[in-house]
């Protein structure tokens, strides 16, 4: 190899460095934390079979905001802005369960930061429990991403989960929403049927998985405690294994939406994360 041809062939082993750099995820801006709930467990133990009997825990709620290019996505719509008006809170007909609050509305939240209702064109939920779909039809026009085993479950009555004009594109597994790794929901069935998780990449924050209710607090993660009301206690577990998984392979933190110790080390809208 002459002199020139061994510069040539050293330029295009440094180009391709760079050619074999991972995949950016460069779609994704923002994430910011909308406060979309607080309240108390009455009795954590229900989340924790057998441990901390009769303790209480106060928990909150969190939907996050997505901005992808020019685009918006929700994860969770947390408990409905009714809530608001109500002093006295939801009071549980089971004490053991959560009374929840709602210190803010998510509408009022949104508009704080300039974003329309009609502005968000994508919307995913982890599950179809009313703390986190409490407010879907503020969105009529979003493409809601939902598990189909979920969309079919049937509610109280036989009643359908969602408006059946509302558009939805059903999944069935783990979803790249924008094409690009950026988002990613993925499939963590056990606490309902059709329970899903996000997997986001920020370019400056790094990986996070959103774990929705596929754990409810840290120690129950630490310990893989199953709530007692759980649909599936085999597919809880496997699926707090598949999320293990994939923090280790992306090198991803794990935000439990519950966990008021963890989001109490966050930052809330109208900070954000990039
Ligand atoms: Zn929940």
């Amino acid at each position: 190899m002459n002199k020139v041809s061994a510069i040539a062939a050293a330029l295009v082993a440094a180009l391709g460095v760079f050619a074999n750099k991972p995949a950016q995820a460069a779609g994704l801006d923002r994430l910011y934390i909308l406060n979309c709930g607080e309240g108390t467990a009455g009795d954590i133990s229900r989340w924790s079979p057998g441990v901390n009997v009769g303790k209480s825990m106060p928990f909150v709620d969190n939907c996050y905001l997505l901005k992808h290019g020019a685009d918006w996505m929700l994860w969770d719509t947390g408990l409905t802005d009714a809530l608001a008006a109500m002093p006295e809170g939801l009071k549980p007909a089971d004490p053991a369960a959560t009374h929840w609050y709602r210190p803010k509305t998510l509408a009022s939240q949104l508009e704080a930061l300039g974003v329309k209702p009609s502005d968000i064109k994508y919307m995913a939920v982890s599950h179809t429990h009313p703390d986190h779909i409490g407010n879907v039809e503020m969105f009529p026009q979003a493409m809601l991403y939902v598990q189909k085993l979920e969309y079919d479950w049937p509610g109280a009555n036989n009643a359908p989960r969602f408006k059946p004009e509302h558009p939805v594109t059903k999944l069935e597994g783990d979803k790249d929403v924008f094409g690009d790794g950026s988002v990613t929901i993925l499939s963590t069935p056990g606490h309902t049927p059709g329970h899903q998780s996000l997997l986001v990449k920020l370019p400056k924050t790094g990986n996070l998985v959103l774990s929705g209710d596929a754990v409810h607090f840290k120690s129950n993660w630490d310990n893989r405690g199953v709530p007692s009301g759980n649909f599936s206690k085999e597919q809880t577990l496997a699926s707090m294994e598949k999320l293990d998984g994939v923090l280790k392979k992306e090198h991803a933190t794990l935000w439990i939406n519950h966990d008021k110790a963890q989001r109490d080390t966050l930052k809330m809208a109208p900070g954000y994360y990039e």
